[in-house]
């Protein structure tokens, strides 16, 4: 609850975060001359990329599509190394986004907003902070670093990152463990030495696909705990030459707007066959070709209706369990490793670097969870119904509270005191992802209700980001004090999301994108499958028609 304070500061925006989401936020709102705050609860800039440092962090978005285009010149100048950029090389990159366009004296680290009430009588938000996770990692010469105090602003920007709330899993005895446990979303900066330890890994997302090949090169022992097998494909990353480099700057401006222009912020040429029309010499050969390239979306987009038939569906999904029976040499592992519990592509895909062929290694064990699931976490290790395993280190692949979590934990309250949680429920509401009726001037970038995770996060980034920039522009010049989405509009989108969601096959997965992984959380199609270049356009009207589905008050 926001206590009762005065305001010691006031800007005109506050902005929550500072990935890549909210270092953007931050410079269009500076070129419109606002005033603003940015509080990130890291003790650096960067966001997910300054998180997640666990081995093998990377992309799989290639880097000259997850890159910022709002700027040709930073564009031109940047020089990435690889297809796929690692971590360590996204983060250099966010770094000196801040220091080239001089973000950081606008930015407080280690400090995160606790609370937020909408003051109506001022059309204002009051903002409380406290010291937030990274504080103790901000630099001395920060001075405002963790600061507990209240502010106002006009507008109140939650840049808060799909996939920045970190779950543990739901296990008695964690606390108990007297070895290393680390969660990939808040991995120790200084590393971890695996050397020598028997380690085990919970979880198969991609975060646990993509640690688990390393860990195994340099623990004398790994075990890995499996709920669910994940689809996942050979990402074939490889070192970026000057001239493939070369070639995509020359041709940028039209490779961004089609990648704006196309469902899920990539260009990728779009099918006009179904799965079930082709021949199976010619679906293999169309998958084959795909696994070859090592993309993320290409067997997903090989055909019209992967994502929306089961029968299209499963052609995709046997080409990749047969890989898998190709690769892992013992059929069991093999077995357990092959998903047949959710069509291909409604969990997040995966792209990794030997993960199927890790399994082959004399000192990998696979358990599955399904079988024999854990009880507890004992001082020494890990308790399942069949066995007790002993380790000197656990690694939590475990994932997120995605899309809510961080916007949540945050104790947000619009008009009549009303709380974002209270309204939020039974899932969220939104209009057009962007706003929620009832918390005027309250803005989520890549909130529920839009494509976000389902594309190249840059593109829907920037398109919210500007999107909210021009708002707030027009408002300014108006001299309108709220904007606020009507509860007719915010119905008609909510119900809009779920019909096209229905549509597709990812409602009949337990993932995250359906709230699922995350015990309580009320089940519903969190982002919008209606694709980023339709959703672009959606929003693009609400704007020309002066905000259409907003009430306007001056
Ligand atoms: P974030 O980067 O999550 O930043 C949000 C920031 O807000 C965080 O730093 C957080 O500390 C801060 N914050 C949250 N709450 C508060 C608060 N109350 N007070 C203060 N600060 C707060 N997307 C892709 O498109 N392609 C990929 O290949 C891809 N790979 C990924 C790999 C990993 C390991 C993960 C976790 C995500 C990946 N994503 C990928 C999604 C990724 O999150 C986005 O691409 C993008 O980085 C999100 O940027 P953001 O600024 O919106 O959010
Ligand atoms: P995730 O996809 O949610 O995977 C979490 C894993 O932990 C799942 O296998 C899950 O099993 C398991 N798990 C969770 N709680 C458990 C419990 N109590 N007991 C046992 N197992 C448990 O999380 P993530 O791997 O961190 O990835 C999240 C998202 O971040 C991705 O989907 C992607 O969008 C992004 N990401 C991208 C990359 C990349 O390659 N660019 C890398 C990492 C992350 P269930 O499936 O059974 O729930």
């Amino acid at each position: 609850m926001v206590r009762d304070e005065t305001a010691n500061a006031h800007f005109d925006a506050v902005v929550v975060g500072a990935g890549l989401a909210g270092l953007y936020m931050l410079h269009r709102l500076r070129q419109l001359g606002l005033r603003v705050r940015v509080y990130e609860a890291g003790g650096g800039v960067g966001g997910t990329w300054y998180w997640n440092r666990y081995p093998g962090a990377r992309c799989d978005i290639e880097s000259m599509e997850y890159s910022y285009s709002f700027s040709p010149e930073l564009e031109q100048e940047w020089v990435w190394t690889e297809k796929y950029p690692s971590q360590p090389e996204l983060l250099r990159y966010i770094e000196h986004v801040a220091d080239r366009f001089d973000l950081r004296r606008d930015i407080r680290l280690g400090t995160r907003v606790a609370a937020a009430r909408f003051d109506e009588a001022a059309s204002r938000w009051v903002i409380r902070t406290e010291p937030g996770e990274g504080a103790a990692q901000v630099s001395g010469d920060d001075l405002g670093a963790g600061a507990e105090e209240t502010v106002s602003a006009q507008f109140l920007i939650m840049a808060t990152g799909c996939l920045s709330a970190v779950k543990s899993p739901e296990v008695e005895g964690l606390e108990r463990f007297r070895g290393g446990c680390h969660h990939t979303g808040r991995w120790p900066h200084e590393g971890v030495d695996f050397t020598g330890r028997r380690v085990a890994v919970i979880g198969t997302g991609s975060s646990g696909i993509q640690c688990i090949p390393i860990i195994a090169e340099q623990a004398a022992h790994l075990t890995v705990f499996q709920r669910t097998p994940n689809f996942s494909m050979p990402a074939h990353n490889v070192s970026l030459d000057p001239e493939t480099q070369r070639a995509r700057k020359a041709t940028y401006p039209d490779h961004r707007r089609l990648a704006r222009e196309s469902g899920l912020g990539v260009p990728v040429d779009l099918p006009v066959k179904s799965a079930l029309d082709a021949e199976p010499d010619e679906r293999e050969r169309r998958y084959q070709e795909n696994w070859d390239k090592g993309t993320l979306f290409g067997i997903l987009v090989a055909y019209t209706d992967i994502l929306i038939d089961t029968r299209a569906n499963d052609t995709a999904a046997e080409f990749i369990r047969a890989k898998i029976r190709e690769i892992v040499a013992d059929p069991d592992v093999a077995a357990a490793l092959s998903p047949t519990d959710h069509p291909v592509g409604t969990k997040r895909p995966c792209l990794d670097s030997g993960y199927y062929a890790t399994y082959n290694r004399d000192d990998v064990a696979l358990v599955d969870l399904r079988r024999s699931p854990i009880v507890e976490i004992t001082p020494k290790g890990i308790r399942t119904a069949d066995a007790e395993h002993e380790f000197d280190d656990i690694v939590l692949a475990t994932g997120f509270d995605a899309m809510t979590g961080a916007l949540l934990s945050v104790d947000i309250r619009g008009k009549g005191g009303t709380s974002l949680r209270e309204k939020w429920a039974e899932g969220p509401r939104t209009y057009l992802g962007i706003a929620t009726a009832g918390f005027p001037n309250l803005f989520t970038v890549t909130g529920p209700g839009s494509p976000s995770v389902l594309s190249n996060m840059m593109v829907s980034i920037e398109q919210h980001v500007e999107w909210i920039a021009d708002c707030v522009a027009f408002l300014r010049e108006r001299g309108i004090a709220s904007i606020d989405p009507s509860v007719e509009a915010e119905d008609a989108w909510v119900e809009h999301v779920k019909v096209v969601g229905d549509f597709t096959l990812y409602p009949t997965a337990d993932s995250w994108y359906m709230g699922a992984n995350v015990p309580g959380k009320p089940r519903a199609v969190l982002p919008y499958c209606g694709g980023v270049g339709v959703y672009r356009q959606q929003c693009d009207e609400v704007a020309a028609k002066d905000y259409e589905g907003f009430t306007l008050s001056s």
